[in-house]
């Protein structure tokens, strides 16, 4: 073998820095593990991140490396998969949305969800967003997010000696992130301005790059800034509200400015959540300064938005008093030229009710063309909501409908997984290329290939659950370890006696906010201690989650699990893995045999890390709430009671615990420990089958952006 030419390697090299400088190696196997090989324990101990990764190679070293000729192939490969993937002429977007490629749908999110290195999501809101943006940039159609940068991110969780949630913040460093800053023409850094009580606030902008798809994250952090606007967006959701109104006014006003400072003219302006709606007042003014008398500015505005309410919990509805908006709001005053009472009133049900305080969805829903709800019984439940701020007498007449969430299906695979459903990608459809794997992966008929036992035999199943079980049990134990606080020292030295491979292994990990109700299975403490105990057909419970930081009920919960987890009888049966995230969300979502959601009905919006589940065979088990009301066809999975809920709420509890108890243990248990001659159970691997092909496909964000674009993004 010849050596590289110095132009190559430089090719190389600049290859890898770019690649590195775009999530998208995120959802491709080959390029993580190129990452992965030039530092197996740096990988580990900078938390999958590539950029670092790059950084602690030494440029020597790293040319020395690209001399191995097969590691120089597989690098080349992987960047002209990339290339071929950035630069695809012809895509779903150009076939079926051109219009958004010249004005492409402005996406805004207070949190978005990529890659665990850069945490500036609280939970599914971001997990979504960020799913959103990875399929858009799949599907080719023209898409730019918006968001904030939080250079403290979201909060660290640890776990005090009495079990109770702390939290602590690191420091994230953009120049050791997939982030760039945005320049203007001449090479400086962008800067722009919003106003926010009487100051001007200056802003500069990062670029994260998803595939195609640019997200812009505005950063207040400037040193001409007032100290307490530079810390603006320094957390997600952090301070009280004071900080949660200036942030929304950075977002929406200063996410509009940022995007005419860059020449782009959004045919649709998505609000994914109310946090983002001050766009709406931007857009109003812009056509105000135009020329456009009020009524005509406004009615332009509503034709260009689209809205996306994720919730009917009462918290997750942005309000701000009077004074408070009065204060910190006071320059949409004389921007739009209305009063502080007109200015209220966008933002209020009953105009002229001063009792009622301003609420960003209804601004929101006044001002957007369409909205929608992120599942059909979430679309049903939002209707009847808002009935009176659209003076409507029946549910039906209310214009809100609604789009089911997904996920990033490829994204969203363990790599053990993702390697075995790509190999087999190949060799049913030889003809196929590389790239048409991140379309082909979800489609339907490619899982009705992939579930059939001619594909994929059941003790191949079989042995994938049990690698998969086998790797969550391994981290969960390194991460028990790392968390110290769960052992005496005793401990270490049974630290095999913490979960057990060969049994049914039950998880549960979201946000521990109250409605989905973390400790419900417990109330039957006694029965699922003989559950656990049970050495025939033994159970086990794998916990994580945060809750709010001002959140003392769900702390509370997490307290609880936790203690039992320590001086329970369940000790060893049920774990915490603290510091919940998308890397151990997928550890879970991947190792887990069935993934418990019980909610209170119908507060679950749609929910989305059961979906994550689907592709690694693991099974649900779930209220009919949410998306898995439409998911749960008798077969795929298990429900909790019925396909509806009682009145009342301590009614409801007590009866979902029950129905929790006899799912338990009259189909999951019996169905996962019916095992044929050979130790297989065969039952229990035909409805991960049923779920494969009823599932994987449908709850995907690829069908899901499909659907805001045809319905929505393409329609004016
Ligand atoms: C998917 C995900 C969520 C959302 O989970 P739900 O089931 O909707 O509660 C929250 N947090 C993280 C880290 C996730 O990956």
């Amino acid at each position: 073998m010849k050596p590289l030419t110095a132009s190559e390697l430089t090719e190389l090299v600049s290859g890898l820095n770019r690649l590195a400088r775009n999530l998208w190696w995120s959802w491709d196997q080959e390029a993580q593990e190129v990452f992965h090989d030039l530092s197996p324990r740096g990988w580990q101990n900078l938390y999958h991140n590539a950029v670092a990764i790059l950084r602690e190679v030494s440029p020597y070293e790293l040319r020395v490396r690209l001399q191995d000729p097969g590691f120089a192939d597989r690098v080349r490969s992987v960047l002209s998969r990339f290339d071929a993937y950035i630069k695809a002429p012809k895509t779903w977007g150009t076939e079926n949305a051109p219009n958004l490629v010249t004005n492409p749908v402005a996406y805004f999110s207070a949190e978005f969800a990529f890659h665990e290195t850069l945490p500036i999501a609280a939970g599914g809101l971001g997990a979504l967003a960020g799913d959103h943006a990875k399929s858009a940039s799949d599907l080719g159609i023209g898409f730019v997010g918006v968001s904030l940068f939080y250079r403290e991110g979201y909060f660290q969780q640890a776990i005090s000696q009495e079990n109770w949630q702390t939290e602590y913040y690191t420091q994230l460093n953009p120049t050791n992130l997939p982030l760039e800053p945005v320049l203007d023409a001449r090479g400086d850094q962008l800067v722009g301005s919003v106003r926010i009580a009487a100051s001007t606030v200056r802003f500069h902008a990062w670029r994260v790059n998803i595939g195609r798809v640019p997200v812009y994250l505005l950063d207040t952090n400037r040193p001409e800034n007032e100290p307490m606007f530079r810390d603006l967006t320094l957390r997600v959701y952090g301070g009280d509200s004071t900080t949660r109104v200036m942030q929304e006014i950075v977002l929406g006003v200063g996410g509009v400015r940022l995007l005419r400072m860059l020449g782009l003219q959004p045919s649709t302006f998505h609000m994914n959540e109310g946090h983002a709606a001050f766009l709406t007042l931007e857009l109003i003014r812009e056509k105000l300064a135009a020329g456009s008398p009020f009524d005509q500015a406004a009615s332009l505005t509503k034709a260009e938005c689209l809205f996306t309410t994720h919730t009917p919990v009462e918290a997750g509805h942005d309000r701000f008093t009077s004074d408070l908006l009065g204060y910190a709001g006071q320059g949409f005053l004389s921007d739009l030229r209305i009063s502080h009472e007109e200015l209220m009133n966008l933002g209020r049900v009953r105009a002229g009710e001063a009792s009622e305080t301003f609420c960003m969805t209804v601004l929101a829903l006044r001002y957007s063309r369409a909205a929608n709800g992120v599942s059909e019984l979430h679309g049903a439940v939002s209707r009847e909501m808002w009935m009176e701020l659209y003076g409507a007498k029946t549910p039906e007449e209310v214009p809100i409908g609604h789009i089911t969430n997904g996920i990033h299906l490829v994204g969203w695979m363990k790599g053990t997984v993702r390697r075995v459903w790509k190999r087999k990608f190949h060799q049913l459809y030889p003809a196929k290329s590389e790239i048409d794997w991140f379309a082909d992966a979800n489609n339907p008929e490619f899982w009705a290939k992939l579930a059939d036992p001619s594909v994929t035999s059941d003790e191949e199943v079989w042995a994938l659950r049990y690698r998969l079980r086998r790797e969550l049990v391994e981290f969960t134990r390194r991460r028990l370890l790392l968390q110290g606080g769960t052992f005496s020292h005793g401990d270490f030295i049974t630290f095999d006696a913490f979960l057990n491979p060969d049994a049914l292994t039950i998880g549960f990990a979201r946000r521990f906010a109250t409605y989905k109700r973390a400790p419900l299975i417990f109330d039957q403490f006694e029965a699922v201690v003989k559950l656990v105990k049970d050495s025939g057909h033994p159970i086990q419970f794998v916990f994580a989650g945060k809750a709010h930081p001002r959140d003392d009920s769900g702390k509370r919960f997490i307290q609880k699990v936790i203690h039992l987890s320590k001086y329970s009888e369940l000790k060893g049966h049920l774990v915490f893995i603290e510091n919940y995230d998308i890397h151990v969300a997928r550890q879970m979502v991947s190792g887990c045999d069935v993934w418990l959601n019980n909610p209170r009905r119908p507060l679950e919006a749609s929910g989305t890390s059961g979906m994550k589940t689907t592709a690694h065979g693991c099974l649900n088990m779930s209220i009919m709430d949410g998306w898995w009301r439409e998911g749960y066809n008798g077969n795929n999975g298990f429900s909790i009671g019925p396909d509806s809920h009682p009145a009342d709420v301590d009614e409801q509890d007590r009866v979902d615990s029950e129905n929790l108890y006899n799912v338990l243990t009259q189909e999951v248990i019996p169905s996962f420990y019916n095992r044929d001659a050979d130790g297989v159970p065969r039952q229990w691997i035909g409805k991960i089958r049923e779920a494969w092909r009823t599932l994987a496909a449908e709850y995907s964000t690829w069908r899901m952006v499909q659907e805001y674009s045809n319905k929505y993004y393409s329609r004016r």
